[in-house]
């Protein structure tokens, strides 16, 4: 029998989160963001679930080609553009849409032989300071993409650094909207939580309204809160999409004053049972993650104990066994997700107990776990 450890890719739930994005931006087109291979779901398993998207957008190059090998005739957004201009002979062959964020990229565009004018969204720095042009730069950079023959149409993006803070977004719509005001083209804003926080929002004048034709869903579609602990999944209709299980392959009865795992971290002050559960740091599961960290047992909340191993780890089913729960040996251990039960465990909730994001978590599940896809 191979190890009880495993990953489930909820369909239904991916399902449930677009429409979620879609309904907090109804008149927008939704990009189904879908980098680090479906935030680590695996993008062919998450496709036929968000294939209802209007387009995918994410970064790697094989990974827009596996989605064209899916079928997938629709937009596809490359979020960072080419990284050296021969990509852009795969742009012009899989009709790949790309962001052009710096000088680099057009000069790449000018010296490219193309029959097919390619769709380009300029993106600005509108002060997140990563990728784009400053706002100083970017009517330069759009009248030299509009006259090149390579180029078709252009619309505009940028990225918020706060969209899931207390500074929020005002101050970079208010120089994003000042530059671009009288472009044409499309625009494309907002992440997950501008999506769920902003988009709504009455704007306070014209100069800082969030106009997006397309939004861009990433975590959400995964069902995290994109400003946890501030709201909860819960709080937003979000529904988690990845389960990671296991079951309790020993079980100890220790006494008072005996310790727990590596480096003795964990002393019981009370004679205890603890469940051995078949997963570790090289599944995925944070090391990092302290005594406390909550785990689900036959769909009850108990807590971790000790420190995470590479192969296991070690929960406290004390509480569960004095409450008159039969868990031991073979016992369903959930990590994050969902219990047979129906019980939910937050990856938001795991994250911050390892001092991380959801994304962190889910895009580290490890290759070693076996992954299946269900409802
Ligand atoms: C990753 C990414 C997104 C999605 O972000 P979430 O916070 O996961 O919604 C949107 N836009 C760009 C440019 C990105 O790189």
């Amino acid at each position: 029998m191979p190890r009880p450890i495993l990953a489930s890719i909820h369909t239904t739930a991916l399902q449930n989160n677009l429409a979620r994005s879609r309904a907090a931006a109804p008149d927008a087109k939704a990009w189904a963001v879908v980098k680090a291979n479906a935030y680590g779901h695996g993008i062919e398993r998450v496709f036929e679930a968000l294939r209802s998207a209007d387009g995918f957008a994410l970064l790697d190059l094989d990974e827009a080609q596996r989605i064209r090998a899916l079928g997938w005739r629709g937009p596809i957004l490359l979020l960072e553009g080419v990284f050296e201009a021969r990509d852009l002979e795969l742009c012009s062959r899989l009709e790949l849409w790309h962001a052009v964020h710096c000088d680099e990229q057009i000069d790449m565009l000018a010296a490219h032989k193309t029959h097919v004018p390619h769709r380009v969204f300029l993106k600005m720095n509108s002060g997140m300071n990563r990728l784009g042009f400053t706002p100083e730069r970017f009517r330069a950079a759009w009248t030299r993409l509009n006259a090149l023959p390579q180029v078709d149409e252009i619309s505009f993006m940028t990225h918020f650094s706060d969209a899931d803070g207390a500074r929020g977004i005002h101050h970079q719509m208010r120089i994003f909207n000042e530059v671009t005001r009288d472009l044409p083209g499309e625009r494309s804003l907002s992440n997950s939580a501008a999506t769920l926080r902003h988009m709504g929002s009455v704007a306070l004048d014209d100069d800082d309204a969030l106009v997006s034709d397309w939004i861009r869903p990433g975590i959400i579609l995964y069902g995290s809160a994109p400003d946890y602990p501030e709201h909860t999944s819960a709080d937003w209709g979000l529904l988690p999409t990845m389960t990671l299980s296991s079951k309790i392959i020993a079980t100890q009865t220790i006494s008072t004053g005996a310790s727990v795992g590596y480096g003795s971290t964990f002393v019981a002050e009370h004679p205890m049972t603890i469940g051995i559960v078949a997963c570790g740091y090289a599944d995925g599961y944070p090391r990092v993650c302290p005594t406390g960290t909550p785990v689900l047992v036959a769909g009850q909340r108990t807590r971790l104990v000790g420190r995470v191993s590479m192969d296991m780890l070690i929960v406290d089913l004390t509480p569960l066994l004095a409450g008159g729960l039969s868990v031991g040996m073979g016992s369903e251990v959930t990590l994050w997700g969902r219990a047979g039960n129906g019980a939910v465990l937050s990856i938001d909730e795991v994250a911050q107990s390892a001092g991380t994001l959801g994304y962190e978590l889910m895009c580290a599940l490890a290759q070693r776990v076996p992954v299946q896809v269900q409802d």
